[in-house]
C-alpha cells in the first residue's frame, strides 16, 4: 500500500483528504450530520426521473443540461446562457476554482467556512488567505477590500449558519471589481436572500446553488450556477477537460422538474425553518449558545461539554451530529434540522446529558 504511493503524482499526498460526514449502516439513526433534508424530494421530480428511465438512455445526454438551464431561467428570471449545470455544487465549485482563481494572488475566504475551499485551493496549487470572522461569526465586508485573486464565501455561511445581508454582498462586489466573487448559496432557501439578481449589475459575480439541501436531492447530484454574462464559457471549458456530460439524462429530467416545483421547495423549507426556530429556543432554554441560523442546521455550543464529547455522547444514543476541530470550533457542533419528532427526541436526549 505505502509502496504504491511512489506512483502518485507529485504533491498529491500533501493535499489534505476531505472527510465526508458518516453515512451509518442499519436503521434507527437520527442522522443530523450532513444537512440532508428530512422530507422527500418533489414527487414531480421522481416522476420525471422515472420517465427518463428508458430506451433513450442509450443516447448521450444533452451536454449543457438545457432542460435544467431553461428551468432556472424561467424560475429565476435569468438568461439561460448565464446558467451552468453540474453534478452537485462541489463539482461546480471545483471547476470555478480552476476557471477563475488562477491569478497569482491569494483567494480570500472566511477562516470558519466550508472545509472544501482550502482543499480545492491546494489541489489546484492556488494561494489563499483566510479572513477571520468577527467573534460572533459574522462576516465584515470591509475585510475583503482589495482582493485580487478572488473571493468565495457561502451565504448563509457553513458551518456557522449565519446569513450575510444582500447589501454586504453588494459592497464586496463593488469594492472588488477586478476579481471574481463566488457566492455559494447552498442554504439560501432557508431564510437568506439570493445574490442572483446582482449578476445583472455586477460583471464579477458567480452564484452557485445545489439541489441537495432545499430540494432534498442529495442523492441525485445536481446543482447549477448563475453568472454574470460571459462567465459560463470559462466553466464549460474546465468541465470539458474532465467530463463533458456531467449531468446524466435522468438527473437532468429530475432536476428540471424539482427546480420548477417551487411550491414543494417553499413548503418543506418553511417546515424546516419552523422546526429549526423551535429547536433553537429549546437549546437556548438549556443554556446553549446558538448562532442565529438562516440555514437547515444550527451551529451551537453546549454550556459545558466540548463538541467531541457531546458528539460521542449523542452517537451512543444513535444521534449523529457534526463536530469540528480547530481554533474557535471545539465548543460548537453542527446539528442538521430533521423532522419535529426527531428534534423533540434530540431535545430530550440533550436535556438528559
Ligand atoms: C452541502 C454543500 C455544498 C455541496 O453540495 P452538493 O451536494 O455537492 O451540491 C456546497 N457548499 C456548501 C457550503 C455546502 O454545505
Amino acid at each position: 500500500m505505502e509502496d504504491a504511493k511512489r506512483y502518485w503524482s507529485k504533491g498529491l499526498e500533501e493535499v489534505p483528504a476531505y472527510v465526508p460526514g458518516e453515512q451509518p449502516r442499519g436503521e434507527g439513526w437520527i442522522k443530523l450530520n450532513t444537512n440532508e433534508n428530512p422530507y422527500g424530494p418533489s414527487p414531480k421530480a421522481i416522476e420525471a426521473a422515472r420517465e427518463a428511465m428508458g430506451d433513450r438512455l442509450r443516447l448521450y445526454p444533452e451536454p449543457s443540461g438545457k432542460v435544467v438551464r431553461d428551468a432556472v431561467a424561467d424560475v429565476h428570471g435569468v438568461d439561460p446562457e448565464d446558467v451552468f449545470t453540474g453534478n452537485g455544487s462541489d463539482e461546480i465549485l471545483a471547476f470555478a476554482f480552476r476557471a477563475f482563481f488562477d491569478r497569482g494572488s491569494p483567494i480570500l475566504f472566511p477562516d470558519v467556512t466550508y472545509s472544501f475551499y482550502p482543499i480545492w485551493a491546494r489541489a489546484f496549487s492556488l494561494p489563499f488567505r483566510t479572513v477571520p470572522l468577527r467573534e460572533d461569526f459574522s462576516l465584515d465586508p470591509e475585510d475583503y477590500r482589495g482582493a485580487l485573486g478572488g473571493i468565495i464565501f457561502p451565504n448563509p455561511n457553513a458551518p456557522t449558519a449565519r446569513a450575510l445581508e444582500l447589501g454586504s454582498v453588494e459592497r464586496i462586489l463593488s469594492r472588488n471589481p477586478d476579481c471574481l466573487v463566488l457566492v455559494d448559496e447552498a442554504y439560501i432557501d432557508f431564510g437568506g436572500r439570493s445574490a442572483m439578481p446582482l449578476t445583472r449589475r455586477f460583471p464579477n459575480l458567480l452564484v452557485v446553488h445545489t439541489l441537495s439541501k432545499s430540494r432534498s436531492l442529495a442523492g441525485l447530484r445536481a446543482a447549477f450556477a448563475v453568472g454574470s454574462p460571459g462567465l459560463v464559457p470559462a466553466l464549460e471549458r474546465v468541465r470539458d477537460w474532465y467530463n463533458s456530460y456531467t449531468l446524466d439524462s435522468i438527473a437532468q429530467a429530475a432536476a428540471a422538474a424539482a427546480i420548477r416545483d417551487v411550491e414543494w421547495t417553499a413548503e418543506i423549507s418553511r417546515k424546516i425553518q419552523s422546526t429549526r426556530d423551535r429547536f433553537a429556543s429549546e437549546l437556548v432554554d438549556q443554556d446553549w449558545s446558538v448562532v442565529p441560523s438562516c440555514a437547515n442546521f444550527l451551529f451551537a455550543a453546549h454550556p459545558r461539554l466540548p463538541s467531541k464529547d457531546l458528539q460521542a455522547a449523542l452517537r451512543e444514543r444513535r444521534i449523529l451530529v457534526r463536530a469540528f476541530s480547530g481554533l474557535r470550533l471545539e465548543r460548537h457542533v453542527r446539528i442538521s434540522i430533521g423532522t419535529d419528532a426527531e428534534m423533540d427526541e434530540v431535545a430530550k436526549v440533550v436535556r438528559s446529558l
